[in-house]
């Protein structure tokens, strides 16, 4: 299987969800509201991998919103 198409199935799949990938980009634009940086520097988890080789030390992964 090629990356290409692994591409397109995730394309699919986001169009199916009736997400819009703009609105994704913008998500992960978007800045984590605990630490501050792009929530696309964040894992699965919620967890902070800092930027620039910087660990952020913020505790995003046991942060709980009210
Ligand atoms: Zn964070
Ligand atoms: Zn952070």
């Amino acid at each position: 299987m090629t990356i290409e198409s692994n591409d397109l199935q995730l394309h699919t799949r986001i169009a199916k969800s009736g997400i819009l990938i703009k609105e994704l980009i913008a998500f992960f634009r978007g800045k984590c509201s605990n630490c501050g940086h792009q929530k696309i520097m964040h894992d699965e988890f919620g967890k902070c991998e800092g930027v620039m080789n910087k660990p952020c030390n913020s505790g995003c992964d046991n942060f709980n919103p009210e």
